[in-house]
């Protein structure tokens, strides 16, 4: 039997809190958009546990192993970018943002169209 995979849907409800737990502005630090204004974006509810080796565990233990609550919502994220229309960039973070695909995706759609989203994993 094949298994049946569920398609990542958008985000209905903009005043519904997400599973996010950081929005702010920085300059991204990092990769090929090293140096650019961007809105630094961290969910919560990775179920991975990473470990380093000699690094350990994962270093954001409030979004994997001991989850704090998402407090923020997909209206606060579009106010960061009302407010900083010079930043055209997403550094989507975690907590394993691919374990939110409705975020994923509904940053793609009408309100929020970036050139580039980049997502960082770890
Ligand atoms: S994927 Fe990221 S947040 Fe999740 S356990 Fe690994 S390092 Fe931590």
């Amino acid at each position: 039997m094949e298994k049946e995979y569920k398609k990542p849907g958008r985000i209905l409800d903009y005043n519904k809190k997400l599973p996010v737990l950081e929005v702010y502005t920085c300059i991204q630090s990092e990769g090929s958009r090293q140096g650019r204004p961007t809105v630094a974006i961290r969910v919560t509810g990775c179920t991975h546990r990473c470990w380093f080796g000699a690094g350990g565990w994962c270093d954001s233990w409030y979004t994997s192993i001991h989850p704090e609550k998402g407090i923020f919502t997909f209206n606060d994220i579009i106010k960061i970018y009302d407010e900083n229309p010079e930043i055209t960039e997403m550094m989507l973070t975690g907590g394993s943002p691919t374990m939110v695909p409705d975020l994923c995706n509904e940053n793609q759609y009408d309100n929020l169209m970036f050139y580039e989203l980049p997502l960082y994993l770890i």
